[in-house]
Order: C-alpha cells, then sequence, then structure tokens
C-alpha cells in the first residue's frame, strides 16, 4: 500500500477491486501531520474516473454474487480475521493514527481496539440477520426476507479516521453490501493500511474499495453515481445537506450523522469532583474534534461561580504536547484549516462572552496547530459560539434555574446528537432523560460509546443509526415473498 520515497514522505497506493492503484490522473496529495506541520505521506488524488472504476468493481463484487452470495457464517469468518488483523497491528496503526490525526496515542490505542470490536461485532452478526414469516389471513406461506442494498458508498470525516471506517464497513460487510470508502482528505492513511488486511482475511476483489481525494473532485461523483444505492456520511452539516439533494435524483438511501453542540448539564446535586472532570472530558477529549462534544455546558446557577473556577482551573494544567508522548491529554487539531477555524470562534467568544480560560495559540508548542483548551462563561445560548459547531476545544457555559429552564437551554439548537446529565437526583434525571432531544442521553458520565448500543441523531444532527443491530438495518432491504399454497386456480377470472 505505500512505498517510501524521497525525504522519507510515503506514498501511499489506493485500494480499488483488490488492487492498489496509482489515480487515472496520476496526481497525489499531501497528507500533513500536524504536530510538525510537515509532510508525512502522499496519497493518490482520485477524480471521477477513478470513482467509476471503484463503483464498477463494487457493483461487479455484488452483482456476479462474489460477496453477498457468500455463506454468512463465511462472511462473518473474513470480518473477524480482519478484527484480528486490526489487533496484530495495532501498535502500528495507532501510531499511525496519533501522528496523522493528532489524537494522543492512549486515545488512539483506544480507537483501534473499538474498531476490531466493531469488525468482530458486526462478524458475529451476520449469521444473526433474520426474515420473519408473516401472518396472512390466507393459505399461503408470506415470508420477509432480509437483502443486502448493494453498492454502499461510505463518506468519512478526520476525527476517528480508522475507527470511522470501521462503523461504515463492518455492518455494511456483514449485511453482505460491497463498498465505496472515501476516507477524509485529511487523514487516509490508516484506512489505506486497513485495505493492506483484505486480501489475506479472504475478502473477494471489489468487496471493498478505498479512493482517497477530495470532496468536490471525487466525494460529490461517488454520491451522484447511479450504481450506488446507499450513501452513508459522517461529516459536516453542509455537506451532509448537499449530499442528501444530491442523492434524491436517483432515489439513494441515505444516512446521515452530522454533529451537535451536545448539552452537558449540571444540577447542584451532582457529585462536584466527577462533574468537574465530566465537564472536561465531555468537550476537550480528541482536542473537541468530536461530533458529540459536549460544548454547551449547563450549569444549575447555585454551583455556577464555583463551578467555572475549578473547570477553569483544571483546563489550565490540561497537558498539551506531542501526540505521541504518553503523558499528552491533547494534541494539535488536525490542519491549517481546523486551526484557523477555532481560532476565529476563540476571538469570536470574545466578544460574545466573557473568557474564563485559554482562548488562543498554545504558546508552549513552538510549532503545530495546538490551540488553548478554552472556557466561555456568561455565555447567551442565542451567541454563535453557543450555536455553531465549532469541533475543537471551546466550551461555552452558560447559566441556568431549574429543571425547565435547563430543558428549554438545551433543546434550543437545530442540533440533536446527545446529551448529558447530572444529578444524584434519579427522579430529576430520568425526567430531563424522557424530554431531552437527543439521540444518545448519557446520566452522570459523557462520551463513552458501544458497538452494542445505536449512534445517531435527532433533528439536524441526521438520521439513521449506527452500531448495534441498528447499525446493520441501514445496509439491508426487505423483500416480502407470497408462497401460494392453494392447488386450485386463483384469480377472478
Ligand atoms: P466535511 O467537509 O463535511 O468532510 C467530511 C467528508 O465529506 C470528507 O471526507 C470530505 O471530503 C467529504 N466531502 C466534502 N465535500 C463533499 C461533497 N460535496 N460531496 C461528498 N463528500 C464531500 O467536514 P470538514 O471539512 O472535514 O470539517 C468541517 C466541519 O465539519 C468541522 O469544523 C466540523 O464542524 C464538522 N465535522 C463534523 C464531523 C462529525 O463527526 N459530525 C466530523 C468532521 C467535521 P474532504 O476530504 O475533501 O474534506
Ligand atoms: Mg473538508
Amino acid at each position: 500500500m505505500a512505498s517510501e520515497t524521497k525525504f522519507g514522505v510515503r506514498r501511499y497506493r489506493m485500494y480499488i477491486n483488490g488492487e492498489f492503484v496509482e489515480s487515472a490522473s496520476g496526481k497525489y496529495f499531501p497528507v500533513t501531520e500536524p504536530s510538525t506541520e510537515e509532510v508525512m505521506a502522499e496519497v493518490p488524488e482520485a477524480n471521477e474516473k477513478d470513482v467509476n472504476r471503484a463503483v464498477a468493481a463494487a457493483k461487479a463484487a455484488f452483482d456476479s454474487g462474489a460477496w453477498p452470495q457468500t455463506t454468512a457464517q463465511d462472511r462473518g469468518r473474513i470480518l473477524f480475521r480482519i478484527a484480528e488483523r486490526i489487533r496484530k497491528e495495532a501498535a502500528h496503526l495507532a501510531e499511525l493514527e496519533s501522528r496523522n490525526s493528532g489524537k494522543p496515542i492512549v486515545e488512539a490505542e483506544y480507537d483501534i481496539a473499538d474498531a476490531a470490536t466493531c469488525f468482530e461485532y458486526y462478524g458475529g452478526m451476520a449469521t444473526k440477520i433474520l426474515g420473519h414469516v408473516n401472518p396472512v389471513p390466507d393459505n399461503a406461506l408470506s415470508l420477509s426476507l432480509r437483502e443486502p442494498i448493494g453498492v454502499a458508498a461510505q463518506i468519512i470525516p478526520w476525527n476517528y479516521p480508522l475507527l470511522m471506517a470501521a462503523w461504515k464497513l463492518a455492518p455494511a460487510l456483514a449485511a453482505g453490501c460491497t463498498c465505496v470508502l472515501k476516507p477524509a482528505e485529511q487523514t487516509p492513511l490508516t484506512a489505506l493500511e486497513l485495505a493492506g488486511y483484505f486480501t489475506d482475511a479472504g475478502l473477494p476483489p471489489g468487496v471493498v474499495n478505498i479512493i482517497t481525494g477530495l470532496g468536490e473532485e471525487c466525494g460529490a461523483p461517488l454520491v451522484k453515481h447511479p450504481d450506488v444505492n446507499k450513501v452513508a456520511f459522517t461529516g459536516s452539516a453542509t455537506v451532509g445537506k448537499a449530499i442528501m439533494k444530491a442523492a434524491a435524483d436517483t432515489v439513494k438511501r441515505v444516512t446521515l450523522e452530522l454533529g451537535g453542540k451536545s448539552p452537558n448539564i449540571f444540577f447542584a446535586d451532582a457529585d462536584f469532583e466527577s462533574a468537574i472532570d465530566g465537564a472536561l472530558f465531555g468537550v476537550f477529549i480528541n482536542q473537541g474534534e468530536v461530533c458529540s462534544a459536549g460544548s454547551r455546558i449547563l450549569v444549575e446557577k447555585s454551583i455556577y461561580p464555583k463551578f467555572v473556577e475549578a473547570m477553569s482551573a483544571k483546563a489550565k494544567t490540561i497537558r498539551l504536547g506531542p501526540p505521541l508522548e504518553r503523558e499528552t491529554k491533547m494534541g494539535p487539531l488536525v490542519s491549517k484549516d481546523q486551526f484557523d477555524r477555532v481560532r476565529s470562534y476563540q476571538e469570536l467568544g470574545k466578544k460574545e462572552a466573557k473568557l474564563a480560560a485559554g482562548g488562543g495559540r498554545a504558546a508552549s508548542m513552538t510549532r503545530g496547530y495546538y490551540v488553548e483548551p478554552t472556557i466561555f462563561y456568561d455565555v447567551d445560548n442565542s451567541a454563535r459560539i453557543a450555536q455553531e459547531e465549532i469541533f475543537g476545544p471551546v466550551a461555552a457555559v452558560i447559566p441556568f434555574a431549574g429543571e425547565a429552564e435547563a430543558l428549554r437551554i438545551a433543546n434550543a439548537t437545530p442540533y440533536g446528537l446527545a446529551a448529558a446529565v447530572w444529578s444524584r437526583d434519579i427522579f430529576k434525571a430520568l425526567r430531563m432523560v424522557k424530554a431531552l432531544r437527543a439521540g444518545v442521553v448519557w446520566v452522570n458520565h459523557m462520551q463513552p460509546t458501544y458497538v452494542e448500543a445505536p449512534w445517531g441523531g435527532y433533528k439536524q444532527s441526521g438520521f439513521g443509526r449506527e452500531l448495534g443491530p441498528w447499525g446493520i438495518e441501514e445496509y439491508l432491504e426487505t423483500k416480502q415473498v407470497h408462497i401460494n399454497l392453494n392447488e386450485q386456480p386463483i384469480g377472478w377470472y
């Protein structure tokens, strides 16, 4: 998948029809290491021609039966082998992920293990896709069969590169779909490493194709392609909306995961120490580049001053550093673009609210896209820093008085991916759980995510669910089969 080139920059190839290939144009684009701002690799720049090639391979692997006609047992075994290989290569993958995305190595290790778990989970699920016998009022046998949707286009972001690839590929493959995956331009490397495991695992050519390219030149033609039956997307709301429109012309199935502005709600009766940790972890994990980041921190007025003070004091002690150092808690942001974007929100925040911690570039780091963990307080929920997804370590702390107000503020956003509630009053917490308009609600915790449990948003955070049995549903069609058991002639004529 990669060969060493001059100046130590690795040149990767992308993966189409079981082979590592260049792009049709022969062009490559650079991949930057965010902690050094230097180029660490080059990957092929795919355009529409490459998209056509990849979709043709996926369609052939589907239509020939090379994948959908494989037994569920064999599909499961292949997914287990992919998982096993990920675990075997975990140290290498984690290091590559950490260098390429900027995430701390310890978090990258969790991600790689979670990616393997995802393949194991859906490897097991391949043999648990069940049909039904429908109780029709006739002398007939009525069945519903579950069948793979066909060719799935899968477009993923840069914050959890290999894990997002696993969330997309594993359920699709278990269902019997074939796939064309486009990683984010910033972080294509671990997905290309993964492609190197497929042949050994027994995956037939064309079942998974991984093409590297830019959104407009590669992602857009993939979404429009008439032979693509389903698009699964995780990323920004802007691109998600464009994808939904583009998919309409050919009535593709679409699932979208579009991030959010998730409330992390703290009542006065919550355990204070855990609350402070939960607020910091909820918004600063993975440098805040998390779709479910608890970026609006709602705090009950009676503990508000103490809370802002304690949270800010602790935020200032968070260890920023090179992602490969095990003590690092926050690495650099993924790219110069993301750095500029987050910096502009830090400046905007200074106009819209009061600054309690951070607010700028990390002065301790001389190079790399590092920004300080930043906390604004006395934020009005209508401020832009409380309404727009920043996707970086910027928290907006908002005071509230009582349950009703907490709920009103929490739900006052176009998004609805996640929410968390902290309280020792179980009745209050459960009332909040029921009334929060979000696809994931945590109580006395924020962020734990499990392959066994559903993941996805309400409102403009998207639709469809990943993970668990819900995740595989999104790759299945339902076919009704009616078998007449009468031996007499039928019909009216
Ligand atoms: P993005 O543009 O939505 O990128 C997500 C994926 O979509 C990438 O693979 C991207 O390709 C691709 N893409 C872009 N334009 C496309 C198009 N017209 N058709 C098909 N695919 C297309 O997100 P971003 O630029 O990386 O980040 C911008 C903001 O999005 C962030 O600041 C954050 O607010 C949000 N975001 C959300 C999530 C999430 O998990 N919900 C994840 C990442 C970012 P490229 O490789 O060219 O980018
Ligand atoms: Mg982009």
